[in-house]
């Protein structure tokens, strides 16, 4: 392989051998011994090739251990070492406390941070041509045009020159052979730029600051500190970690830092917001950017030369080499939850891994989970509060709509007060969203002959009806067919109806309501990418679009001045299902979308139907009173011993069969071992109860805090012997359930 620096000089072990243990991306239990031959540079850290069984394979050496006399094994060597600088120690350490907290193996979390392992080769070449000034007499017309156009051009390749100048590549080489031109190998990534501007930020409010400065102060200081930044949506949170980013910045040439956001506030205006204020882009990671830009962002964040990296979720798992700061943005957001695979939580895991760093971390949210903030409270976080917009923008007023007392007329789903607030904001020449977090037309059909409910074969979920494409879908697995027109099961022609609201019939309500009107959605159908998405933001921040319909996503970071209406159509829909967290998340997501209104100048106004004012979520969200609503959460929470104040684990198992799943349930509730304090409820359905074709049964798992929960769950796999097509893993602070 080109790409690497070294090779074996020999490859016959010699008795005095050192032994690397590699470990390689793959889910086994234990690093493999490999003997390091004479000469070769292979530390702890340092990624490498060695063979396993008949394949070559990346791994990085975990250990580095003196061969004993006594080992008469006889071990492959170590193939090459890559000159990406090794993995340093506190990430080692990171991957085997993800890998034991979260019952993984090692090499599977291994596997998250190798994602992009193409990032272990050095930037891609390219040969470019220069003019060298060098005059000759053997020119031709063809040639004076490839230098002209050489000129013009700058430094490029051969192909265009050529194409440029009309000529054929042929005539390129000719110049280089009379020294004319010059060929460079050079890096077709261009260097990152690096920041500039460390400086305080212009116009901080009092309030801001002084959370800034307090946060300038720790991060000087160093060492593992974790703060809640806990202020209101628009209180310029984001302003406020700038000054910590600024002075990790200044801190040293090669400091870097992490910053965490939700995968759909990740837009371009995020970015942009973060190179106007540091005067350099941050490197970005994300499910949107190609095989190259993710392997550039790998290699240049091993490297330490990405200094602010900004990115979803799995950037947490990034092998920065000098990590000063990380920030996790909207910290409350379900989105950090990586539920398949490896299940971890990126705030949590966020967390553990500034304090194996010894850097800062800042949580920065409107809305806290309940567990950071009884972090604050405990006081194992410092908590850092904005309580005001900047200058004379304010938060909504909220009120509750009683669907009871102010039901929609037949067939609609905005009541008449919400209607009528639509039209007066259109007539004031004002900006509404109205808020439904439901893709499509319909989240159900049904057989108006014989009552069937239309659902996914895979996954026996309902089918949603999408009128714009026509279709109906799984929302689950993305799986569609056409509409038919014919019952499926019993055959009745135009019989299939779609049952309750979407997007998209919200939207035709709309139109029927405001003729005039233009009307927008924003789903993830209609944002399918970064472009679609800022298309739907840009018209929006112009005043193109007079409502917006649209799912969680509007719900993010978008700052939309002349917007002072919002409708939430349907308050109740995220409450129900039996998830320990629905009322937090109900309150979060709504004072998110709620606190769109009303940023600029101009007064907002939110409106929020439901049929169960009564609940303290919708209460609290009416009287502006977070802090009541979370004090309820908590007490309820304390009493039942339910995280934060005690742990909860899940263990879920699939296999093809009915019957064998229920055999697999059997044999590992006998499994189950005895612990003190645990008690293990279940076997019962899974949330998803069949997914692609597959049984899934769950058990949940609970326990006082100080139990090892995580070294349960692993002691209970290894003491199950199940049929080979069942599968099984953990998940511990499972979140839907
Ligand atoms: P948050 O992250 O708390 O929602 P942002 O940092 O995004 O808030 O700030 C919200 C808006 O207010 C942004 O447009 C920001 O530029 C602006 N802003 C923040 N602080 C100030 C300030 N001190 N003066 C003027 N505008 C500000």
């Amino acid at each position: 392989t080109p790409y690497v620096t070294e090779s074996p000089t020999h490859t016959k072990p010699s008795p005095d051998m050192k032994l690397a243990r590699i470990l390689f991306p793959l889910p086994l239990p234990e690093p493999f011994d490999y003997a390091i031959p004479d000469g070769m540079d292979a530390r702890p850290g340092s990624y490498v090739r060695a063979p396993l069984g008949k394949i070559e394979r990346t791994g990085v050496v975990w250990e580095v251990v003196e061969k004993k006399p006594d080992d008469e094994r006889d071990l492959k060597p170590v193939l090459d070492v890559f000159p990406t600088p090794p993995m340093p120690e506190a990430m080692r350490k990171f991957v085997s406390f993800a890998a034991r907290y979260n019952v993984a193996h090692p090499g599977h979390v291994l596997a998250m941070v190798l994602r992009a392992r193409g990032g272990l080769r050095p930037s891609p070449t390219s040969t470019i041509y220069v003019p060298t000034g060098h005059r000759s007499n053997r020119m031709t017309d063809a040639r004076i045009k490839v230098l002209d156009a050489a000129r013009d051009a700058g430094p490029t390749s051969a192909a265009e020159l050529a194409r440029q100048a009309g000529v054929s590549p042929g005539v390129v080489k000719g110049l280089v052979d009379i020294g004319a031109l010059e060929a460079r190998e050079v890096d077709t990534d261009l260097p990152y730029p690096q920041p500039t501007n460390f400086g305080v930020g212009d116009h901080l409010t009092g309030e801001q600051a002084e959370a800034g400065k307090a946060l300038r102060a720790a991060v000087a200081k160093g060492g593992f500190q974790p703060f809640l930044l806990d202020g209101i949506t628009g209180s310029g949170k984001t302003e406020v970690y700038f000054e910590a980013i600024a002075e990790a910045l200044s801190k040293a040439d090669d400091a870097q830092i992490l910053v965490l956001l939700p995968e759909i506030a990740l837009t371009q205006a995020v970015l942009s917001r973060f190179e106007a204020r540091f005067g350099a882009p941050p490197a970005p990671w994300h499910s949107g950017l190609s095989d190259a830009e993710r392997r550039r962002t790998w290699r240049e964040t091993a490297h330490g030369r990405a200094r602010i990296v900004i990115g979803a979720r799995s950037a947490l798992f990034l092998p920065f080499r000098n990590l000063k700061l990380i920030i996790i943005d909207e910290e409350h957001d379900t989105s950090f939850k990586q539920e398949d695979g490896v299940t971890y939580h990126a705030r949590d895991m966020g967390v553990m891994r500034a304090k194996l760093e010894d850097a800062a971390i800042i949580l920065a949210s409107a809305t806290p989970a309940l567990e950071t903030m009884v972090n604050a409270e405990q006081g194992r976080y410092q908590r850092l509060k904005l309580s005001a917009r900047p200058g004379a923008a304010k938060l909504p007023d909220v009120e509750l709509v009683d669907l009871r007392t102010n039901p929609p007329e037949k067939g609609n789903w905005l009541s008449p007060l919400l209607s009528r607030a639509l039209v007066e904001t259109l007539e004031a020449g004002e900006q509404s969203l109205l808020f439904l977090n439901r893709r499509g037309y319909a989240p159900l059909v049904i057989c108006k002959a014989c009552g069937e409910r239309l659902k996914s074969p895979a996954t026996e979920s309902w089918l949603t009806e999408h009128r714009y494409t026509n279709r109906l879908v799984c929302h689950l697995t993305g799986w569609s067919i056409p509409k038919p027109e014919k019952c499926p099961m019993c055959g009745a022609k135009d019989s299939l109806m779609g049952v309750g609201p979407g997007v998209e019939r919200v939207a035709e309500e709309v139109r029927t309501l405001l003729p005039q009107a233009r009307i927008e959605i924003f789903s993830s159908d209609t944002a399918r990418s970064g472009e679609e998405t800022r298309g739907i933001v840009d018209r929006m921040a112009a005043g193109e679009i007079d409502v917006l319909i649209g799912t969680q996503i509007v719900a993010k970071g978008h700052n939309f001045p002349k917007l002072t209406l919002v409708g939430v159509v349907d308050a109740d829909s995220g409450m129900k299902g039996g998830d320990l967290r629905a009322g937090e998340r109900t309150y979060q997501l709504l004072s998110q979308v709620a606190g769109r209104a009303g940023r600029a100048e101009h007064p907002g106004r939110a409106l929020i139907q439901t049929y169960g004012p009564e609940n303290p979520a919708m209460i609290a969200l009416a009287a502006g009173d977070r802090d009541g609503f979370l004090q309820i959460e908590r007490d309820v929470r304390a009493e039942l011993m339910l995280p934060p104040f005690g742990r909860m684990a899940a263990l879920i198992m699939s296999a093809p069969s009915p019957e064998l799943i229920q055999e697999a349930g059997k044999i590992a509730g006998q499994a189950a071992p005895n612990g003190e304090g645990v008690t293990v409820y279940g076997p019962a359905p899974a949330p998803i109860s069949i997914l692609r074709g597959r049984h899934r049964i769950r058990f949940l798992i609970t326990s006082p805090r100080d139990v090892d929960l995580s070294a349960y769950m692993s002691a209970w796999l290894s003491a199950m012997k199940l049929p080979s097509q069942v599968r099984v893993s953990a998940d511990i602070d499972p979140y839907s359930f």
